[in-house]
């Protein structure tokens, strides 16, 4: 009963932690796989950010170019003070621009509206490097200060003089960047093929070791580029999926799948996988009934019967589980163990008492198999046991399947010296013309007509018919389920030799049979031809 708590208190405690680790194990596996998505994301958004970066800068350079636009007819003398004013209302409503100013060929300034802005941008040096945009005609300047936000967009109008506007992109260009990114992000806006024009973002935070993914894009429409780059850190901690949902999302799934994988791993063994190991482990044992004469009480020999003695130590009888060993053919190897088993404790005791008998229930389907007696052969002579002293129970629950087989392998098996006997005579499908065909050396009479001897006026009848019988074929009675005195003198008076029954003793294990047999011995009435019987 212990064994059997702490066996489920042990499947208990299995079936939880098969249900927490999966749950442990998808929260963890689908943590990982959000994670891996998030890291696509991330890509794909930082992606997306420099691109909308790049076209921000394309278009302050466009609104230069438009606003450049309405200046570049050659009839135009741009340098006039009306023409100033125009220009300088212009610069001030166009948002990045600066300054317009008008070139001589050479660089040098001919007019501007704003010619501080003109200075800031070339810092006392007219001469800028110049980068061609698709329309060769249209030139873009980085100033001589990087990271100013300065640069100037000229459009070479001819040969006498060229147009520019000064631009200041400032800040605000960056605004579009996501707020957990800002401490740890570098973004620039370069002109040609490295001037930086414009920076956003902590150089220190994206150095080389540290920089975990850089992004770039570039016009191609201007000789402008952005290059964007972001920590190791913020890249993985930047969009993060809330954390509380997620996991539970992934406990409950893992709990739900463990569940079943708990039921399916756990699930009870069948009846017939249960049987399996049982005979595997040894588990199931011989057990014996002792037969005894009637008249002397006198143990002449023992039925082996089978029980299952389970690991919790519960014994469990016969009829749960032969069905289940005859319906699946379990009954072969169960009964081969049990006759090795038997026949080695039993082999002193067979040695001690030359006249004892030791019966073994043999399935009908088992007789009829090829090869039943070789292998019986091996065994009983493994055990040192000669033949003779072995007797086949033809157990009839189920009817022979092929009786000329039956007929043939009891013949056999007589010439090779062990005996026969039919059991539960008279019940079933053991019936007289069994009798006639088996020739068995013994002739168990069913208990059902033991249980009413001398008082049902049929039963003593078909004893009375039995005990001829045997007789007539040289075959030894013996009656099944003798419980009371009662029967026993009846039987005995009927005619009947043998007996087997609670009278005397259950089935018990070895070592209690070997107490009784001494018991017996010592109480054993005298013999039939004892003077004192008479
Ligand atoms: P069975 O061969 O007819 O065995 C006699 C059954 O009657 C046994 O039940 C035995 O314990 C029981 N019995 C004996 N004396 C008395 C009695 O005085 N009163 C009552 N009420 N019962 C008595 P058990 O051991 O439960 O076995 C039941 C059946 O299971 C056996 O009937 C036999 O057909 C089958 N069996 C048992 N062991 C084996 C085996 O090793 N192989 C095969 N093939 N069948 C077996
Ligand atoms: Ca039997
Ligand atoms: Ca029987």
């Amino acid at each position: 009963m212990a064994v059997t708590i702490a066996m489920r208190g042990y499947r208990a405690v299995l079936g939880a932690l098969i249900v927490a680790s999966s749950a442990l194990v998808f929260t963890a596996a689908g943590w990982a796989g959000l994670e891996s998505l998030r890291g696509q994301r991330n890509l794909a958004q930082l992606e997306e950010l420099s691109g909308q970066l790049l076209q921000r800068a394309e278009l302050a350079i466009d609104y230069a170019v438009i606003t450049l636009g309405d200046y570049t007819a050659p009839s135009n003398d741009l340098c006039n003070i009306e023409a100033l004013r125009t220009l300088r209302q212009q610069t001030f409503v166009r948002g990045a621009i600066k300054d317009i100013a008008v070139l001589a060929p050479d660089g040098q300034l001919m007019c501007s509206t704003a010619p501080a802005q003109f200075d800031l941008l070339t810092s006392g040096s007219a001469r800028l490097a110049e980068y061609e945009s698709r329309n060769t005609s249209i030139v873009l300047q980085p100033s001589h200060t990087e990271g100013s936000g300065l640069f100037r967009v000229l459009w070479r109008i001819g040969e006498t003089h060229s147009i520019a506007a000064t631009l200041n992109i400032d800040m605000l260009m960056f605004d579009i960047f996501p707020a957990q990114l800002r401490d740890e992000a570098l973004a620039e806006i370069r002109i040609g093929p490295g001037d930086v024009v414009a920076r956003f973002g902590d150089e220190a935070s994206t150095a080389p070791s540290q920089t975990a993914r850089a992004f770039s894009a570039a016009s191609d429409r201007y000789p402008v580029s952005v290059a964007l780059a972001t920590s190791q850190t913020s890249f993985r901690n930047w969009n993060p999926w809330p954390l509380g949902p997620v996991l539970a999302i992934g406990a409950i799934a893992g709990a739900l799948i463990g569940l079943l994988v708990a039921q399916t791993v756990m699930r009870p063994p069948s009846p017939v996988e249960a049987l399996r190991s049982a005979i595997r482990r040894g588990e199931l044992v011989p057990y014996y009934q002792p037969v005894f004469d009637l008249v002397t009480l006198r143990i002449v020999g023992c039925e082996v019967l089978v029980r299952w003695r389970r690991r919790d130590g519960e014994l469990v009888f016969p009829d749960r589980f032969i069905p289940i060993a005859e319906a699946s053919g379990l009954i072969v190897p169960m009964t081969e163990r049990l006759v090795e088993q038997a026949l080695s404790e039993m082999a002193p005791l067979l040695v001690e008492h030359p006249e004892f008998k030791i019966a073994f229930n043999i399935d009908p389907s088992h007789l009829v198999q090829p090869g039943f007696l070789d292998t019986l052969d091996q065994i009983v002579a493994q055990a040192g046991s000669p033949n003779s002293r072995i007797v086949l129970e033809l157990t009839e629950r189920n009817a022979f399947p092929d009786m000329k087989q039956a007929v043939a392998v009891t013949s056999e098996a007589r010439k090779r010296g062990y005996r026969i006997s039919q059991d539960d005579t008279g019940a079933g499908h053991n019936g007289l013309g069994h009798i006639q065909d088996l020739k068995p050396d013994v002739i168990k009479i069913d208990k059902k007509f033991i249980d009413v001897a001398g008082t049902v006026e049929a039963a003593d009848a078909i004893i009375e018919v039995l005990v001829n019988l045997g007789q007539r074929m040289g075959a030894v009675v013996v009656a099944e389920g003798i419980e009371t005195e009662d029967q026993r003198a009846t039987l005995s008076r009927a005619g009947v030799a043998q007996g087997q029954g609670y009278l005397i003793s259950r089935p018990v294990p070895l070592a209690t049979f070997r107490a009784l047999i001494n018991d017996l011995e010592r109480l054993a009435k005298p013999a039939k031809n004892d003077p004192q019987m008479a």
